[in-house]
């Protein structure tokens, strides 16, 4: 286990930032820590990777505890903040070699990273001279150079331009093949685009946690529809495409279908030739985008 999260909680002052916060990250794997805006994320990084400790509960990073082990866990992270500091009147090599001695790594290893990251065509120049999509791939060369097993990667997207967004998208890939990559985003498309899990945060609050693989497969939807009258699931389950129903109360089921395809229709067909009364009949899509935003909103 790369990332284990047990029972977090964050306040400052009289507000609760994180609360009860679980979650593990997997070996390698890139997940998409995924929120709006104040809903924990930079928090729970800042956590992870010990710039500030939790108020209550605890959390791994691989095996070390951050509260008791805060030096194992700086050496096995790699981590890109929020609004990376940058020395701007720096040179790339310069910039990189301040770090490098700090985890006394060589020479070898900067220039190692800068071809790792694409940054050979820039790299004599300085920092202030750079586009964000470059300055962003410093960052990332500076989280690279202790050849850190996990990255912590804080809206590592953000404010690029749609070309260095595709470029720094296909590099943080490249990476997460052979390194844990966790990584936060407002944006839902960016986890898509990158992401094999997803792990939803909404008011400090864990909303989802979910494989990719699952939610494209998952071209779901879910009908919710009130009878005047119990109906069998095994009965329900006889509609075309429907995968799993439940009875969430009374008379009203939820039912799973594998389709895309508007099957309200063909639930009131079934009431109409079993001779029940529809109550209430909805419908929603299980896709990525609306559940995120079901949970959020
Ligand atoms: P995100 O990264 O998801 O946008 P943050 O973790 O930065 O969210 O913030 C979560 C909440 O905690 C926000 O409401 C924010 O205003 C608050 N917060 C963050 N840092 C501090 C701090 N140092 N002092 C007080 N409140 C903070
Ligand atoms: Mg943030």
């Amino acid at each position: 286990m790369s990332i284990k999260v047990e029972n977090i909680t964050k306040v400052y002052g009289s507000q609760k930032a994180l609360n009860k916060v679980s979650f593990e990250v997997e070996k390698p794997e890139i997940v998409g820590f995924l929120g709006p805006n104040g809903a924990g994320k930079s928090t729970m990084m800042k956590i992870l990777t010990t710039f500030i400790s939790p108020t209550e509960g605890t959390a791994e990073v691989n095996g070390h505890t951050i509260t008791t082990e805060a030096k194992q866990v700086q050496q096995s992270v790699g981590y890109l903040p929020e609004h990376n500091p940058m020395y701007l009147e720096l040179y790339v090599r310069e910039y990189l070699a301040f770090n490098a001695d700090v985890y006394k790594v060589g020479k070898a290893r900067i220039e190692e990273v800068i071809a790792l990251t694409g940054l050979m065509p820039e790299a004599h120049k300085r920092i202030s001279q750079l586009s964000k999509g470059y300055r962003q791939r410093v960052g990332l060369a500076n989280a690279l150079l202790h050849n850190p097993d996990v990255l912590i990667l804080d809206e590592p997207t953000t404010g690029l331009d749609p070309n260095q967004l595709v470029d720094i998208r296909n590099l943080i890939k490249t990476i997460g093949k052979e390194k844990t990559v966790f990584l936060s985003t407002h944006i839902m498309q960016e986890v898509e685009a990158m992401c094999d899990r997803v792990i939803i945060i909404n008011k400090g609050e864990i909303v989802a946690n979910k494989k990719l693989s699952e939610l494209r497969e998952g071209q779901e939807q879910i009908v919710i529809v009130e009878f005047d009258y119990r109906v069998e699931d095994a009965f329900l389950l006889k509609l075309p495409n429907a995968k799993s129903v439940k009875n969430t109360f009374d008379f009203i089921y939820e039912i799973t279908f594998s389709t895309t395809t508007d099957m309200r229709s063909h639930v009131f067909d079934f009431a109409h030739d079993n001779e029940l009364k529809i109550l209430q009949l909805n419908q929603k899509n299980a896709s990525l985008e609306s559940m995120f935003r079901d949970l959020t909103s």
